[in-house]
């Protein structure tokens, strides 16, 4: 089992469980204009692009805050006052878009899905036929909300045969689902330092399109959150323009490093559907459900349906799972009422099925042998909530 340190096990979508190297990384002080410090900036963002495949055309613009502060800074800097943006919503970080262009003062379009529902590229063909005002388009590779994944090779196909800039929302997907500019074109893919890198939260990062970030001068509502300014700044002279997260950025470089050693984006990939294959399997086989049908699942975080058996509590099944060492995730769907477990971080195997383990023995502890034993349809359960 990775050796946290003691830490409990994070089986969240960020922050999440990160190695010891990593965190040992941030036990040093560094001055924001030293030459090591800058070293370390320049490094984490050519080795961005490259993962991303996209060395020469885009830029990488690293930003303070977690990932919400990357989104309304890559929103605000590259779309212009008066411009329009379709924004593809199935699940609360689509939505959260939509609320962030809507407060910043940008026209929006919004197609909607429901949350078990992937977008769907042809309803986003007959959106751009029919509205030539919407110049860009925005989209979450993965759903944290649900654990669903959308199909970012499609909707690159059709934002591109429409000639529309398509904005990625790849926060929880880059770094363990592939996407490469080569393939699946993209103008911007935003993305944070705590979710698949598994570094430390506090810093999030855009690739932008370098000559659509050239001319987004002036655009941002906001001084601190102008990724114009702030790459004009990095360019200058290697330096943030405020305050870095100094040690987040060294924990950062260790993370990235762990993560070339693994096997890149392909080696992770394989990791995380391994976690995930063997939380699924367990937790059904203890008579829990899954939202999502397997075929749009992504090897990224999993929810569950409440059971509605008697002696289920969540409270307790989540403080004692948590007293067992394993933290998990409270459901954030309109849907359904549900939780959620996260298969991403520096954990293996081992620690899939200690979890499942745990789970085991909270059901015991609670007074539940199987679960199964109630009515186990998922379209019963949804029913039952009154959801359809
Ligand atoms: C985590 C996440 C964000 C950003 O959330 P923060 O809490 O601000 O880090 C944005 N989009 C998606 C898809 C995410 O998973």
């Amino acid at each position: 089992m990775n050796d946290t340190g003691n830490d409990k096990y994070l089986l969240t979508p960020g922050p999440l469980t990160t190695s010891l190297a990593t965190k040992r990384a941030m036990l040093r002080d560094w001055g924001s204009r030293d030459a090591d410090f800058i070293a370390i900036t320049r490094r984490i963002r050519d080795r961005l692009l490259a993962i991303a495949g996209v060395p020469d055309s885009h830029v990488a613009v690293p930003v303070q805050g977690s990932g919400t502060f990357g989104v309304e800074a890559t929103l605000g800097t590259l779309i212009a006052p008066g411009e329009r943006t379709l924004v593809l919503e199935n699940g609360a970080y689509g939505k959260r878009i939509v609320t962030i262009l809507e407060r910043i003062g940008r026209e929006v379009s919004v197609l909607r899905w429901r949350e078990d529902q992937q977008i769907d590229p042809a309803a986003l063909d007959t959106a751009l036929r029919e509205d030539p005002a919407i110049s860009h388009v925005v989209a979450v590779h993965c759903e944290t909300t649900t654990g669903i994944f959308n199909d970012m090779a499609a909707v690159s196909r059709v934002a591109k045969a429409h000639e529309r800039r398509l904005i990625i929302d790849g926060m929880s997907a880059f770094g363990a689902i592939p996407i490469d500019g080569a393939d699946v074109p993209f103008d911007a893919l935003i993305a944070s330092s705590n979710k698949c890198f598994e570094g430390v939260p506090g810093m999030a990062f855009a690739l932008i399109e370098r000559s659509w970030l050239a001319a987004a001068e002036g655009n941002s509502h906001s001084l601190a959150l102008d990724l114009y300014e702030q790459w004009r700044g990095l360019e200058a002279n290697g330096q943030w323009r405020f305050t870095p997260p100094t040690h987040v950025l060294a924990a950062f470089d260790q993370a990235l490093t762990e993560h070339e050693a693994e096997g890149g984006v392909a080696a992770r990939h394989a990791r995380y559907s391994a976690n995930r294959d063997i939380l699924v399997r367990g937790m059904r086989e203890l008579g829990f459900e899954t939202l999502l049908a397997d075929g749009v699942q992504a090897p990224i975080i999993v929810t569950f349906l409440m059971p509605n058996h008697p002696q289920f509590e969540f409270t307790r099944f989540y403080d004692d799972l948590s007293a067992r060492g394993f933290v998990i995730y409270p459901g954030k769907l309109a849907l359904a009422d549900s939780f959620r477990i996260g298969c991403i971080g520096a954990l293996g195997a081992a620690e899939m099925r200690a979890a499942l383990a745990a789970v085991t023995a909270t059901l015991a502890a609670m007074g539940i042998d199987d679960l199964a034993t109630l009515p186990t349809d998922q379209t019963s359960t949804l029913n039952r909530m009154g959801t359809q």
